[in-house]
């Protein structure tokens, strides 16, 4: 892509501002990170050689609260995409209405490449370049793609040693024994969950009738999918980086799960207890499988699935964006000119950030929830945004997106009104 990622997610903003009264100068400010670092970090490898690695860490906005997002470890991690991510957090924790601003950081490496003590060392290093810029009143980490509990607990672990006291609340999706919340883990996939069982039935459609491909089979691809297979969905595509399947009468996605677990691959699979035979499939690649005639499309990996080039090769319905930006905001006119629903990525995978949040208030009241408290609070959440979000669209017949950034931004303005003139308008008022 030769346009920059911030640049294209600032665009959403533009439509959005067709429908809401805000100021020029708020609108302005919006448009630019807060404070954006950029980080060498020296890591001895196993084999006694030293390697830099870089690393980024940017607070967006933090108007409504501490600035609040993951940590992606991936080869093509820059600063551009960290501040699109972070942009993109800003307008997800004020969707959600949770009491945060919008951060993002990453490193640029194939984490598959170093073993865990190194990744260990890289993950402390990262900690110790960024610790001036971050905090649990100030700006808190989590998982992203290629980053997990592990990682984060040794995030927490280091930040608190350089501050010589336990600091729980500075990262959330840690392990449960220090400080993790239940449902952390499922929280991206049954979120999303959620907003699907809550949108379908807006159009009649019954799961039973009902067919699915998801690209990516990661922690919330591979999650949601079996959450839609329970339901009765019929799930016959999933995909991985290295390409998917594809069975028009339905895939079992527990056993593919499971077959994954043991093999790290993907195969189209049916298990009786640990016995798993191949079922009748085609192998297919991630763009044939976004291409799918399929009423229910999930992209649930990486940034920039569907741009111009193949926009107008979809053919399913209804989009739920689980992954952050697949779609550019020129896919977006092609499928609202076909249309096809959207479902953005700032309402549908906010289920993750809701139960970080639900981590950071349990690491500060020091009191824990149960699961049960944790699920239903985040239906309550994502129904919150989900149902209001796409009145706003069906009211004044909107894109789902744009309905959501104008929702968010509805908050963000009268966050920056109510605090007051400084930060925005400093000179000559
Ligand atoms: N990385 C996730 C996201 O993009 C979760 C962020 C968080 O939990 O703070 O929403």
């Amino acid at each position: 892509m030769s346009e920059s990622l911030l640049a294209d997610a600032s665009q959403r903003l533009e439509n959005a501002l067709k429908y809401v009264k805000i100021s020029e100068d708020a609108i302005e400010r919006l448009k630019y990170p807060k404070a954006s670092i950029s980080v060498s970090i020296p890591v001895r490898l196993d084999n006694g050689s030293l390697r830099i690695f870089q690393g980024y860490r940017v607070r967006y906005d933090d108007t409504r609260g501490p600035t609040k997002g993951g940590v992606r470890y991936h080869p093509n991690v820059c600063m551009d995409e960290v501040q699109s991510l972070a942009f993109w957090m800003t307008f997800k924790c004020a969707a959600l209405n949770l009491p945060f601003g919008g951060g993002k950081g990453g490193i640029t490496l194939n984490p598959k490449e170093l073993s865990r003590m190194e990744l260990e060392r890289l993950s402390r290093g990262y900690i110790d370049a960024i610790a001036d810029f971050i905090g649990p009143d100030v700006d808190i980490l989590a998982p992203d793609v290629y980053t997990n509990a592990m990682i984060m607990g040794w995030m927490m672990d280091q930040y608190s040693i350089l501050q010589r006291k336990l600091c729980p609340a500075v990262v959330t999706g840690k392990p449960i024994t220090i400080g993790g919340s239940v449902g952390r883990d499922t929280a991206t996939a049954l979120g999303a969950f959620f907003v699907m069982e809550a949108m379908l039935p807006k159009f009649d459609r019954r799961p039973q009738e009902t067919t699915v491909a998801v690209q990516g089979f990661g922690n919330a691809g591979a999650m949601l999918a079996e959450l839609l297979w329970q339901a009765g969905y019929k799930v016959v595509a999933v995909s991985d980086s290295k390409g998917g399947i594809y069975a028009p009468q339905g895939l079992d996605i527990p056993s593919i799960r499971h077959y994954k677990e043991a093999s790290r691959s993907i195969q189209a699979v049916y298990c009786k207890d640990t016995v798993c035979n191949i079922v009748e499939h085609t192998v297919i690649t991630n763009e044939e499988l976004l291409e799918l005639d399929v009423d229910v499309l999930v992209p649930a990996a990486l940034e920039n699935q569907i741009t111009s080039a193949n926009a107008d090769r979809i053919r399913a319905r209804y989009i739920f964006e689980v992954a952050n930006g697949p779609i550019t905001s020129a896919a977006d006119r092609v499928l609202e000119a076909k249309g096809v629903y959207v479902f953005p990525d700032i309402l549908v995978n906010a289920g993750g950030v809701t139960v970080s949040y639900f981590e950071w208030v349990q690491n500060r009241s020091g009191l824990y929830w149960t699961l049960d408290e944790v699920n239903q609070r985040l239906k309550q959440k994502m129904l919150d945004a989900a149902e209001p979000i796409w009145a706003i669209a069906r009211d004044q017949g909107m894109p789902v997106r744009t309905a959501a950034y104008v929702y968010a931004l509805e908050r963000l303005e009268e966050a920056i009104r109510t605090k007051g003139t400084r930060d925005y308008y400093l000179n000559g008022h």
